[in-house]
């Protein structure tokens, strides 16, 4: 945050400092009437310890960018001073926002919260992520729903327990959460439309102490993903109706906690076509891709819910060293992508802000 605030003071702005957190904000007004465009850059880093070998890699054990945030903040500053020094051909305003918290979906909501947007009255949102699964020089965005709604949940079937000899005088809750689980993976094959992408995975298991006790209870923990509101919401209310009907049938109770993550990430349709436009002058027409739909979530869904815009993937990949997937203790960019991000990023903000 400190180096960030510094540098922007540094091109003459004033940053708005700690919104929500460790959240930056800072706006740029051209003085001219137009829109006023949102650009984003999340900042978080992840409990991973790097293993690279390079001169860049962390200094500090467990913890590193293993998502490539490191690179987007370095984008976004760079787009900053581009935007400045185009500034007699733009209109209108933007506000760069510098957001914490990404990878444990809280920084989106903490800024908002704190009033980061508050009175500014955005017409667009725009910002990207860098993606080892694309080669350097090419993006990827889709229209409408592209990342997925992301929600966790955690069951707790509660029995009665006892000696594992002695099962009818116990009322076993492994054999009920198994057969929860077992439950819960018909609600996507079974009661939702296959074309509409949706996700339930029971990550954790946990219940018992030794080979000859049957437990008191059992405690699983999941994660539901979805792109459709509906199907999010229907979702929903059949785990807690399906866990808690199972536990019943083999006379366990049940405890449940849902704990709601952000919406799905929806790019407006109208903003990807004309990104798209924009993105063909920089990378050549070829090499704009549409985006398969991610499973994985992005807390970049709650600045999109705030005005319409546009989310995108640029390439960072060109060979097996820069190959490795997000989070991996070998995660690296090709900085060449970096570059690659500054023009797109830059050209989109100024082609919405009327500038070529
Ligand atoms: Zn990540
Ligand atoms: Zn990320």
């Amino acid at each position: 945050m400190g180096i960030i605030a510094a540098r922007l003071r540094e091109l003459g702005l004033e940053p708005r400092e700690a919104v929500g957190g460790t959240g930056v904000v800072a706006v740029f007004d051209t003085g001219r009437p137009g829109v006023t465009v949102m650009a984003r850059a999340d900042m978080d880093a992840l409990p991973v310890t790097e293993e690279n070998d390079v001169e860049y890699r962390s200094r500090v054990p467990g913890k590193m960018h293993a998502c490539g945030h490191d690179g987007h903040v370095a984008v976004l500053l760079s787009v900053v001073e581009i935007v400045l020094a185009r500034a007699a051909q733009l209109a209108g305003r933007v506000v760069f926002v510098f957001q914490p918290a990404e990878e444990i979906v809280r920084g989106a909501r903490a800024m908002l919260e704190d009033g980061a947007l508050d009175g500014l009255d955005v017409d667009h949102v725009i910002g990207l992520h860098l993606s080892s699964n694309h080669e350097v020089g090419t993006v990827a965005v889709r229209e409408g729903p592209a990342m997925a709604a992301t929600d966790s949940f955690r069951l707790v079937v509660k029995g009665r327990g006892g000696h594992a000899a002695y099962p009818h005088a116990c009322i076993d809750p492994i054999v009920a959460a198994s057969q929860v689980v077992l439950s819960l993976q018909t609600l996507v094959s079974r009661e939702t439309d296959p074309i509409d992408q949706s996700v339930i995975s029971i990550t954790s298991f946990h219940g018992g102490t030794a080979f000859n006790i049957i437990p008191e209870e059992v405690e699983l923990k999941g994660t539901l993903r979805t792109f459709d509101a509906g199907t999010r919401a229907r979702l929903r209310a059949r785990i807690l109706e399906v866990a808690e009907a199972t536990a019943k049938l083999l006379r366990c109770s049940l405890e449940q906690e849902w704990s709601e993550g952000t919406p799905a990430v929806v790019n407006d349709p109208t903003s990807v076509e004309r990104f798209r436009k924009v993105a063909a002058q920089v990378v050549g027409d070829e090499n704009v891709t549409l985006q398969a739909p991610i499973m994985g979530g992005d807390d970049m869904a709650l600045w999109l819910s705030q005005a319409r815009g546009c989310y995108f993937f640029v390439g960072t990949s060109s060979g097996p060293d820069t190959s490795w997937a997000h989070h991996h203790p070998r995660f690296d960019v090709d900085e060449r992508g970096l570059e690659v991000a500054v023009a797109l990023l830059a050209s989109g903000v100024a082609d919405l802000m009327g500038g070529d």
